[in-house]
Formats: structure tokens, sequence, C-alpha cells
């Protein structure tokens, strides 16, 4: 029965950067990480981006680990008893720890329909079976117009396939940006070659030996060689519930990311903690978040005792256009938009309750820890106060 002071279920970024951050407290300590993909830990914005366009491989996106880790890759927890501090494994093993962090993410929200014929866009082996059917003149029926969506459609296009992008809003990416971006978007798209189907339902898929015919809520049969979703991810909590941990959209943890047990931490996608800048709740579902909450849950397992107080960012690039965000950017918050060219190059302003909360700026690079500084600064701006703010 293995024992090692520190357990980490889940090898997504969070696990890895926590694994990082025991580590730059305690030099010796053996780390357990448990994760039931069989690569090892990785970063997943690439899957989505540089690993397309021969900006990374994948022998480069792999995340450093430091020394001492036991990996127990390939492998999941069924059963956790938390009073004795045991977390049991798929093949049997019973892991015994001091400290236990959960990170175990999100697991992609499925469709009730197609079964094993939609790639749920998520991992290297999804990007693996994507890639592999995506070197130009396949046809593809991308469903969700989200961040797997937008990026997923713009990839596959840009390798020459034939792609469709369908999702019931108005517009692309409408949880962040206005209604006008989004709609400018959807045209944008159009002109790269992408056949938008904005407002438009998936109804069924039917598969077939040589591809899939997806069904949409108005009569349209569209075929495919392929079919992706990414239609949001469902944090991952049923070991923490097993365990009786209160679940509210997530694990609900503290300012030093502990659950409601004082051996138990949670970070990344599945936790729910109080962001100290907006003075609000929030999970954060991006790459940025999983690394910085990792880091800072693996410091607290060695003791640190430090609030965590870091404003994440988020980026995206759809074809040539791209951003960096920091806060909270929802397109059903009060928005006060500042363009330098109408819906290529400006600055977004997100505000709640009259109080600045996120800030977006598209085509606008290396000024993040700038707009971090202006929300952290707690204002109530205008649109006459923030104009040029960004040139
Ligand atoms: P997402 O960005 O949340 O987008 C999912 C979209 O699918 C939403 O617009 C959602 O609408 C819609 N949707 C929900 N149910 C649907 C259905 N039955 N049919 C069609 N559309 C449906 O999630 P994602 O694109 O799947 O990405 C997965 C995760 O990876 C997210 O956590 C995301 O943040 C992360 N990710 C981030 C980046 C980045 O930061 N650049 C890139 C890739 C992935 P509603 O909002 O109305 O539910």
């Amino acid at each position: 029965m293995p024992h090692t002071p520190y357990l980490i279920i889940g090898g997504g970024m969070t696990g890895a950067a926590a694994a990082n951050g025991i580590r730059e407290l305690d030099e010796a300590g053996t780390i357990g990480l448990i994760s039931a993909e069989s690569d090892p830990p990785y970063d997943r914005p690439p899957l989505s981006k540089k690993l397309w366009d021969g900006k990374r491989t994948i022998e480069q996106i792999y995340v450093a680990l430091p020394g001492n880790v036991q990996p127990h890759f390939g492998t999941r927890v069924v059963a956790l008893d938390a009073d004795n501090r045991r977390a049991t494994d798929d093949r049997g093993e019973v892991h015994t720890y001091d400290r236990l962090l959960l990170a175990t993410g999100g697991v992609p929200r499925r469709l009730p329909f197609g079964g094993e014929a939609v790639n749920y866009y998520r991992t290297l082996d999804d990007y693996r079976a994507l890639r592999a059917d995506a070197d130009g003149g396949a046809r593809f029926v991308v469903i969700g117009g989200g961040f797997i969506g937008s990026e997923v459609a713009a990839a596959l296009r840009k390798q020459g396939n034939e792609v469709t992008l369908i999702f019931p809003e108005a517009g692309i990416s409408d949880r962040v940006f206005p209604a006008g971006l989004a709609a400018y978007l959807n045209d944008y798209y159009r002109e790269q070659g992408v056949a938008v189907l904005n407002g438009e339902s998936v109804t069924g898929i039917e598969t077939g030996a040589d591809g899939a015919t997806v069904l949409t809520g108005s009569g349209r049969r569209l075929a495919a060689d392929r079919v992706v979703a990414g239609i949001g991810i469902v944090p991952n909590v049923d070991l923490a519930r097993a365990i009786g941990l209160s679940v509210d959209n997530g694990i609900p943890v503290d300012a030093r990311l502990l659950t409601a047990r004082p051996e138990i931490y949670a970070a990344g996608d599945v936790a729910n903690y109080p962001d100290a800048v907006l003075g609000a709740r929030r999970r954060v579902e991006h790459a940025d978040a999983a690394r910085a909450m990792g880091r800072a849950a693996g410091r607290n397992m060695a003791g640190a005792g430090e609030p965590y107080t870091y404003l994440p960012m988020f980026y995206s690039d759809m074809f040539d256009l791209g951003y960096e965000a920091v806060g909270l950017c929802d397109s059903r918050l009060e928005i006060i938009e500042d363009w330098q060219k109408p819906n290529e190059r400006g600055a977004l302003y997100y505000l709640k309750d009259g109080r600045l909360c996120g800030v977006l700026l598209l085509d606008i690079w290396d000024r993040v820890d700038e707009a971090r500084a202006l929300i952290e600064a707690g204002g109530a701006p205008t649109a006459e106060s923030l104009k040029g703010t960004f040139g």
C-alpha cells in the first residue's frame, strides 16, 4: 500500500502545478499523482491552437514535473475513505496520504445521442483522433459556439477541411462577446469558409460505416465524416460528494483552497473559490487559473498558509483574430466598448453593479497586467474615463 505525504487526484494542468507548488516548499516529500489519462500532464490550450499551426509538437506540451513524484497514469480513483485517508484506484491499489488535492477537473457535457461517433474534444487523445482525420478534404460538423467550437472549427478549416459550425446561440462566443461582435464573428467565420449555422439546434445524429448525419431543429441533414462537440464541461465532483463534502457548482473551498475537511484541498476547474478581487465566489475553467490555483494549493499543502488572490486571464485565437482577457467577461453584464477599429481591435470593459470586473483586449497584446491592475483598483469607471486607455 503506497503511502505519500501528498496525494493529488487529477493529472491535468492543476495537478501538475500543484506538484511543482509543493516542491517549492518541500524539497523531499513524496507526491503521489493519479491521473485517469495515460499521458503525463500536458498544457491543454495547444490542443485547439498551437499543435495545429505547427508552433508546438506533442513532446513540447508536456509539463515538467518535479523530482520524487510517484505517477499513476491511466488510473482512476474509484473510492475515497476520507476518515482513514485512503484512496482506492481502479486496479484495486490503495494509496494513503497525509494531505490530498482534488484536481479532478471537469468532464465534457454530452449530447443524448451520437455515442462514440462524437469527439468531445478535451484530451490529447481526442486531439490525436481528430488530427488523424483532419489533414484536408474531410467534412466536419462542429457542435457548440464556445471556446472549443470556435477554436477547433478554425483549426480544421485552416487544414483545408469542409467545416460546419452549429450552435443554438445568435453568435459565436456570445457568452463572452457583446451581440455586435458575436454577430460580426459569424460573418468573419463565413468569410474564412466555415458554414456557420447560428440559432440552430442539433436534434439527433445518425451514424453509419462512412460517417454520420447530424440532424438539426430546422430539418437540415448534415453529412459529416467526423463530428466534434464542445458544449461545455461539468465539474467532476463525484469523489467529493461521495465523502460527504458539500457540492455547489464545483467543490467549495476557502481562500486557502481548503475544502470543509482540513486535510483536503481542491483547485482548478472543479473548485468553487472566493475570488478576492471580485468579492464573489466563482469557478474558472481556464489554463491560467489551473496553473496559478494548482500552484497555490500545492504550496498550501506544504504549509504555506497563503490566501489565493490571483485574478486569472484567458485568451483565444479565431483565425487571425485574437484576444487576451482578464477577470469576469460575461456578455450578460454591462459592457463598455472602446473600439480602435470596430470589431477588430479594441477594449471591452465588463461592469457588475457599476464596478469594473473584466477587461477583454481584442488584438491588443501584452497589456493584461495593466488591465488586471485597473480591475484591482476597484473603481466604477465610465465610457468617458475609459476611452483610449489601451490605445
Ligand atoms: P464553453 O466555452 O462553455 O462553450 C460551450 C457552448 O456550448 C456554450 O455556448 C453553451 O451554451 C453551448 N451548449 C450547451 N449545451 C449545448 C447543446 N446541447 N448543444 C449545443 N450547444 C450547447 O465550453 P467548450 O467550448 O466546450 O470548452 C470546454 C472547456 O474548455 C471550457 O471550460 C472552456 O473554458 C475550456 N477552453 C478554454 C479555452 C480558452 O480559454 N481559450 C479554449 C478551449 C477550451 P450555454 O452557455 O448557453 O450553455
